[in-house]
């Protein structure tokens, strides 16, 4: 038999594959999305930054989102709070220098993912659940290309699948979209895995029935607290509309020892006077879950008809929200440059892809690192900011990292270290 043929392949139904598949099934290619769970499925990564909300938008996925969004749970949110030791401070996301939403959704992302992937396949995306992608050959020519005198263009990839009862089946794809997350399946198999330049750190995490009563407590507003003695640990406290919330403890690994993941969530949670009493009444809701050593990195985001997308290319760090904005912003660049190659264009990936994407992506890095090495802790917690300073740091923290205007993403670690010099004299 021969295999079946589709314009672009795509490896997993997450935020970058649903939305990149939507945006070539709107160029009106015949797309194949391949994933190997069952949607809804959990993931962890629930608050998104107002950023989405043009990628979701360039997708038509903003009214469904708006409408769904009371009967999901999906929480408004328009900014960030942060605790440490007892300073608060709160930036708030309409008070920003780019333009562009202030607002966006904390979202339980196996509901979110669904949402994007049906209306991917609503935009006449083929997905096919519980398919797992095994194996990538370069295959030199793809016999029912429109151009059949280039071999180059007709070039394409065939890919093993293993479907739903573990019966093997190929698919040939023109282009090949890597957006399998954590499963990182063309990394691994064609050997671009490079380790992150950050430590090895854990996450350990739960959602509960917060039953917060503190009046002071803010529902739209990520919570980032600070642990009382160790600054390079943080928590994070995602509230949902139906009084539920995401809660979970960062650290390097080694900080954790080998105890049940709900035994150590509640030990660090304890161990914060301040997260302690907010949620005193908090009560557990399905399994506690801990992931660790999730950050990586790729030694190259492209190459012959394939790409890497979100996750599957580089992860920094969860402290900012970034991961989803990131993967969005990975379909949203690649999706015209995949449309142009199909057409028979010659596309300079590196260029047009790559450095761009990059670009945010190292924007957020040296917010991260500043975070952990405390320069930029101290940045958030020094209340009496300037106006316009305050409303720079609040585009990048609203996910507008690729904005070249704001001096704080055009020369991110010089315009860090003063700031935080500043902020500490
Ligand atoms: P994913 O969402 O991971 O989707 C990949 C899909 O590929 C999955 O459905 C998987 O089943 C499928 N797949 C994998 N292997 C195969 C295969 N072989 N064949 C077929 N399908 C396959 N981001 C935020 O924006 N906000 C947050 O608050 C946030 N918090 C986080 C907290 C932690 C502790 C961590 C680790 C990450 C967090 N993130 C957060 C990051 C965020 O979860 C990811 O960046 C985001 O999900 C990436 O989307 P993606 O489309 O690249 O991949």
């Amino acid at each position: 038999n021969n295999p079946e043929q589709f314009d672009v392949v795509v490896i997993g139904a997450g935020p970058s594959g649903a939305l990149a598949s939507s945006l070539l099934v709107q160029k009106g290619w015949r797309v194949l999305v391949l994933e190997q769970q069952i949607f809804p499925r959990f993931t962890i990564g629930e608050s998104l930054l107002p950023q989405c909300m043009e990628y979701l938008a360039d997708a038509n996925l903003v009214a469904p989102l708006h409408e769904h969004a009371a009967s999901l749970g999906f929480q408004f949110k328009n900014g960030a709070a942060f605790h440490r030791s007892g300073e608060n401070t709160a930036i708030n996301f309409t008070e920003k220098s780019s333009p562009g939403p202030g607002t966006t959704y904390q979202v339980k992302r196996g509901l979110f993912d669904k949402l994007l992937a049906d209306n991917a396949q609503l935009q006449g995306a083929v997905i096919r659940y519980q398919h797992s992608v095994k194996d990538y050959k370069v295959t030199d020519v793809f016999e029912n290309s429109s151009d059949k005198n280039n071999t180059d263009k007709n070039g394409g990839a065939t890919l093993l699948v293993h479907d739903a009862q573990q019966q093997p089946y190929q698919v040939q794809a023109r282009f090949v979209l890597d957006a399998s997350g954590f499963g990182r399946v063309l990394p691994k198999l064609l050997n671009l895995e490079l380790p992150s330049n950050f430590p090895v750190r854990s996450a350990y995490f739960s959602h509960f029935v917060d039953n917060i009563s503190d009046e002071n407590f803010d529902r739209n507003k990520i919570l980032i607290t600070v642990h009382p003695e160790h600054r390079d640990i943080w928590y994070w406290l995602i509230p949902f509309s139906d009084g539920t919330a995401s809660i979970g403890v960062v650290a390097e690994s080694e900080r954790f020892n080998d105890d049940e993941a709900e035994v150590i969530l509640n030990r660090f949670l304890e161990q914060d006077p301040h997260l302690k009493a907010l949620l005193a009444k908090r009560e557990l809701i399905g399994p506690a879950r801990s992931i660790t050593g999730y950050s990586s990195n790729v030694s190259k985001l492209y190459g012959q008809h394939f790409a890497l997308l979100g996750n599957a290319g580089e992860f920094l760090d969860p402290v900012f929200s970034s991961g989803v904005t990131i993967a969005l912003k990975s379909a949203s660049l690649i999706a015209p440059l995949v449309d142009q190659y199909l057409k028979g264009e010659t596309i300079d990936f590196e260029q047009h892809y790559a450095k761009p994407l990059q670009a945010g992506v190292n924007c957020f890095r040296t917010f991260v690192t500043g975070w952990y090495d405390t320069r930029f802790q101290d940045v958030i917690f020094h209340t009496e900011q300037n106006k316009q300073v305050r409303e720079m740091i609040s585009a990048i923290l609203a996910g507008y990292a690729w904005d070249t205007s704001n001096p704080f993403v055009a020369q991110s670690e010089r315009r860090l270290n003063v700031l935080a010099q500043l902020c500490r004299t």
